[in-house]
């Protein structure tokens, strides 16, 4: 058994004023119990992410740490998007933690559930995914894409665990070992299971948003599904080779089957045939281009090897 850890709890934060003080209090009270229970170590903090916010965020992050020792904050210099805003705080955390647990500002996520997590680390654990044991909150157009995209990314074989978000523990040593993958493209819920470290599920009824809206778009839902599938498997390439495939020998067939047909005295002209054929071939190409294109152009951003995300100020006590 471990002995009790400093845990660090990072949160991501965009446009977050209405749930964050809510979120404070939520957060600071679960550690003040914790450390109560001699689960975690006092000197165990929340670290709040603003990435870019253009409300008041920002100000009330740093209000609430000049009132309290276990508040941290960092804010990047503009907004870079949840997985890039997760990563700046797992990292500025992982010199000053035992591990990290990431979650939402809006608290959707029970955050009953991080003694389990905290309690399986203590067991031995690296790693420990939040899984969602129903999905009844959440909107029939996220409900659905959602389903859609676990459905494709399985059939892809990439490996995710289905309605596992981006709650969830990670251990010093994990985190040590995930700053070594450079990759632009992040896709942490992916990344993480690549780790290979022992890894458990704990599971809990995902709630609505306390106040404020949600920040995924469905374009930026959609962005996260590719980064997803083109990070982790080039299998559409393939299938585009198979179907290529499949449909020159379906046209071979046809191709003899209408001169054999011409043979016989039945033939039935060539602009159809050219018509069709045009049409078939365009799509083709078309599709499989704007796949290689795809893989290409993210390729082009992970040459450039970027700076995922630039903090501007911290505060850390
Ligand atoms: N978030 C972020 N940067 C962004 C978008 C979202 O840091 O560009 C944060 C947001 O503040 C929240 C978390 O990511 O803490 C998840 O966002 P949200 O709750 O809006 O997504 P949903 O739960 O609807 O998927
Ligand atoms: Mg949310």
């Amino acid at each position: 058994m471990r002995d009790k850890i400093l845990l660090a709890l990072v949160v991501p934060c965009y446009n977050e004023e209405d749930v964050l003080k809510e979120t404070n209090y939520r957060l600071t009270s679960l550690l003040v119990e914790m450390i109560q229970e001699q689960l975690i170590q006092a000197s165990s903090y929340i670290l709040y992410v603003d990435d870019g916010s253009k409300d008041k965020t920002w100000e009330m992050i740093k209000d609430i740490y000049k009132q309290s020792e276990m508040v941290q904050g960092v804010k990047l210099s503009r907004n870079r998007g949840h997985q890039n805003a997760l990563l700046a705080g797992l990292f500025t955390a992982l010199n000053n933690c035992d591990a990290a647990i990431s979650i939402d500002a809006d608290l959707q996520d029970d955050i009953r559930v991080i003694k389990e997590m905290v309690s399986r680390y203590r067991q031995g654990d690296e790693i420990v995914l939040g899984v969602r044991d129903n999905r009844d909150n959440d909107s029939i157009i996220k409900r659905g894409t959602a389903e859609a995209f676990y459905k494709v990314m399985k059939k892809l074989g990439t490996n995710t665990i289905k309605d596992h978000a981006d709650f969830r523990l990670l251990s010093n040593r994990a985190l040590q070992e995930l700053k070594n993958y450079n990759e632009v493209n992040l896709f942490l819920r992916g990344l993480i299971l690549e780790l290979g470290f022992p890894t458990s599920c704990v599971y809990y009824q995902r709630q609505s948003r306390m106040a404020g809206v949600t920040k995924y778009s469905l374009f930026r839902m959609l962005n996260l599904a590719l980064a997803g599938i083109t990070s982790f498997t080039i299998r559409p390439i393939r299938l585009i080779f198979i179907f290529g495939f499949i449909f020159s020998i379906l046209s071979l067939g046809f191709a003899v089957g209408i001169a054999i047909a011409a043979i016989c005295g039945a033939f039935i002209g060539w602009l159809p045939i050219i018509y069709i054929t045009l049409w078939f071939l365009t799509g083709l190409i078309l599709m499989a281009i704007g796949i290689i294109g795809e893989y290409i152009g993210r390729n082009y951003f992970e040459t450039k090897r970027r700076p995922r995300y630039i903090i501007e100020e911290r505060l850390i006590h």
